[in-house]
């Protein structure tokens, strides 16, 4: 069963996880498709932040993903050294090692 909207305001419904469904109780400043939202309803405003949040997400990952081959290629480094050995460690060492097999 579908209730009316209110056509003073935004014709976005809003879910809620325990099952209240309600219409949103802003009011609307925008037209799209024949329909009224509000300012955070906007569907062109809700793909422009996922579009933003998108982009801050793989800028995110790609640096995640450079942090672990640098992790990765320390510990190559490092393979096979003694106890001992590794006390000698600097980080001046590892990076004439990095260096060493690129
Ligand atoms: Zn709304």
């Amino acid at each position: 069963m579908r209730r009316e909207l209110d056509p003073g305001r935004c014709q976005r419904t809003i879910f809620e996880d325990r099952g209240f469904n309600y219409q949103c109780t802003k009011k609307p400043v925008i037209e799209r498709d024949g329909k009224l939202y509000c300012k955070i309803h906007d569907p062109e405003y809700i793909k422009e932040k996922q579009v933003k949040w998108r982009a801050m997400f793989d800028k995110e990952q790609a640096e995640r993903e450079k942090h672990w081959v640098l992790v990765n290629a320390r510990s190559q480094a490092i393979k096979g050294l003694t106890l001992e050995e590794l006390k000698q460690v600097t980080p001046a060492l590892i990076r004439k090692a990095l260096e060493a097999n690129q």
